[in-house]
């Protein structure tokens, strides 16, 4: 038997039906769009059915596939699902049930080129498209990971009925809004093949492009990224640092203000009891992992530096103000869990708890700019001695 690991010239069987959609859908809108936009000319009302289509399909993977249904981050009405499942379809990147399989493995075995479905560490070809085009060792899926979307009917009903729903929404709609309008031709490269292409590359950007380009503020030991500027295009899923450290979050950017039109909407289908039991980890919980990747970040400035005595002393103190808080914080969560069922108690200790939890959050938040301003003061002084 041959052992021997594959290499990138080894032949792979190639699944047919995805490559020739990405190759003919993206040649027809490099050549086809243009060539009919300076021949024939595009509507407004073209490209508004574009840009709508292409967003409520965007919304449907980031808010559907993904914080919906692989990660389970909160729960919503059957009408919003069934959305979900008619537009995810009509972003044409396989089922919901097998876009969650293969994401909750990506996110288990993160960087596992074997495992990881879309592993990175093979380079942006293959994390971006390469690895729907062809057989890897990492291309199984057992649907063993995703046994309680088996549970859900319409996960299963757009699984069991993909074809006729994806070809449906994505000709259909086209289609009819052609016939409507009077320019079939216009509307069918506009609202079916652009948008198509762009819902893909778009949403590929994120296994690519984000887990090699940006910041890991969250967890600096694996390849995904913040990326401010990628994550303009997709809807919030640019800050995928963070996700990968909090996946179960139904927020990707943090603070309300944080570029995310995903986690915004949501929120805002809560107020109207759409959505339900959002989930979000605790703000100390971020601080903590935040302050963990600044401390190995300043341990690393510390080496060159001809002040690096000094600068241990600083970095020791703050550690032992770190270590204290998160004593501190466990005491809080014991104390949190022992006055529950006790309604008075309750009542009145969560209170005085939750004073504390902010207290605390504050306290690493201080902690957290002072140990930026440290490991800036580091690297000029290591600049300046060398
Ligand atoms: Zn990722
Ligand atoms: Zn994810």
């Amino acid at each position: 038997m041959n052992t021997a690991s594959p290499t990138s010239t080894t032949k792979r069987k190639c699944f047919w039906v995805p490559t020739v959609l990405f190759a003919s859908t993206g040649f027809l809108a490099l050549t086809a769009v243009p060539i009919y936009g300076l021949m024939v000319g595009y509507h407004w009302y073209q490209w508004l059915a574009f840009a709508l289509l292409a967003a409520l399909c965007s919304l449907s993977v980031t808010a559907g596939n993904h914080r919906l249904w692989s990660h389970r981050s909160y729960k919503a009405h059957w009408s919003l699902r069934l959305f979900f499942a008619l537009f995810s379809a009509a972003a044409l990147q396989n089922s919901t049930l097998t876009w969650s399989a293969a994401h909750r493995l990506h996110h288990r075995h993160i960087d596992d080129n074997d495992r990881d479905p879309y592993s990175a560490m093979r380079g942006f070809w293959f994390s971006h498209i390469d690895w729907m085009m062809h057989e890897y060792p990492s291309s199984h899926l057992d649907y063993k990971n995703v046994g309680d979307l088996k549970r859900d009917k319409i996960v299963m009903w757009q699984h069991n009925h993909y074809i006729p729903i994806t070809l449906s929404m994505n000709l259909g709609i086209p289609l009819a809004l052609g016939l409507l309008t009077g320019d079939v031709i216009g509307m069918l490269l506009l609202a079916g093949v652009l948008r198509i292409v762009v819902n893909h590359h778009t949403t590929f950007l994120v296994n690519s492009l984000a887990h090699m380009w940006g910041k890991r503020p969250y967890k600096n030991d694996i390849s995904a990224r913040d990326n401010i500027f990628l994550n303009l295009l997709v809807f919030g899923e640019g800050y995928h640092n963070y996700h990968h450290a909090f996946p179960a979050d139904y927020r990707n950017g943090v603070g309300w203000f944080a570029y995310d039109p995903t986690k915004w909407m949501i929120k805002l289908f809560s107020w109207i009891g759409i959505t339900n039991d959002l989930k979000t980890p605790s703000a100390v919980q971020i601080q903590k992992a935040k302050l963990s990747v600044q401390f190995s970040q300043a341990e690393e400035k510390l080496g060159g530096s001809a002040h690096r005595e000094d600068w241990l002393k600083l970095l020791e103190n703050e550690a032992i103000q770190f270590a204290r808080a998160l004593e501190n914080w466990k005491n809080l969560q014991l104390q949190r869990a022992q006055c529950r069922g006790d309604k008075i108690a309750e009542k009145w200790r969560s209170l005085a708890i939750q004073n504390k939890v902010k207290e605390l959050e504050f306290g690493l938040k201080m902690q957290s700019r002072r140990l930026s301003r440290l490991i800036k003061q580091c690297q000029t002084d290591s600049a300046t001695s060398s």
